[in-house]
């Protein structure tokens, strides 16, 4: 599943390959994919929009557009892919959109889950799409707002908060493990037990395993491709996630555990 790393890479890539691209009339092969409950409106109302740039909330991707904005969430298995001829077809392919030069935007979807949404404003943004998302991790959360936020939290395990998108945006199971391992906090811990000193090293590790990933290129494990169809390569540096029964660096083996309902690795030497 696409994390925080993996959307970003996309926006990266795709930011300058679409600038100033006006869409042309998208084909909906799978009506489901668009957030609304009238489809052909969205077919009807992108035509003729110019895209902006592109910018990003956890793993939201939001094309910014001379009027309105479109919202990708990629979910399970979702992959957009920039194509530089629109006749280009491909297996999963649920949504094209073409532009006028007759390059386009894929979404492709092995499992349907990923959506797409067309909103005219911030607020119908905020109002349809982002309603129970906080703040992207990466971007938007200082030092201060991360204690804050997670003295408000106290109930529960860190491994669960820190994959409620409620509470801040970005990670999902494979980076939660690392970021964990990095700051050598074990994931059952309860929030309320943590020292000042271990939640920030958290939040400075979490900073440092996401700037990891967006430099490798995002971790590839079954469907994920960047917007150029390439594949990332962090699942070769990751420390615990994926490593039941190897070894870590400190000589114990690598352990796996279920915590908050996910499969979850960690190294029960190194994190207390
Ligand atoms: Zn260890």
């Amino acid at each position: 599943m696409p994390e925080l790393p993996e959307v970003e890479v996309i926006r990266r890539e795709l930011e300058p390959l679409l600038k100033g691209k006006v869409f042309a009339e998208p084909a909906l092969h799978m009506p489901s994919t668009i957030g609304h409950p009238n489809p052909d409106l969205f077919t009807a109302s992108l035509p003729g929009r110019i895209i902006k740039n592109i910018n990003r909330t956890g793993k939201y991707l939001m094309i910014k557009l001379d009027r309105g904005i479109l919202t990708v969430h990629l979910r399970m298995t979702g992959n957009l892919l920039y194509v530089e001829n629109s006749a280009f077809e491909k297996r999963f392919l649920r949504v094209s959109l073409p532009f006028i030069d007759c390059s386009a935007l894929h979404y492709l979807d092995m499992r349907r889950f990923g959506r797409l949404w067309l909103t005219e404003t911030e607020a119908e943004l905020k109002e349809m799409v982002l309603k129970r998302i906080g703040p992207d991790i990466l971007n938007d959360l200082c030092l201060e707002d991360f204690l804050e936020l997670l003295s408000r939290r106290q109930r529960g395990r860190i491994k669960a908060l820190l994959l409620d998108q409620g509470f801040a945006a970005g990670l999902g199971n494979i980076y939660t493990d690392e970021c964990l391992y990095r700051s050598g906090i074990d994931p059952n811990r309860r929030v309320q037990d943590l020292k000042e000193s271990e939640a920030e090293k958290l939040y400075q590790s979490i900073l440092g395993v996401l700037d990891d990933g967006i430099k490798y290129g995002g971790t590839t494990f079954r469907d994920y491709r960047n917007a150029r169809g390439a594949l990332g390569d962090f699942q070769n540096r990751l420390a615990v996630y994926g490593r039941k029964d190897e070894l870590c660096h400190c000589g114990a083996f690598i352990a796996k555990t279920k915590v908050a309902g996910r499969g979850t690795y960690y190294c029960p030497r190194c994190q207390k």
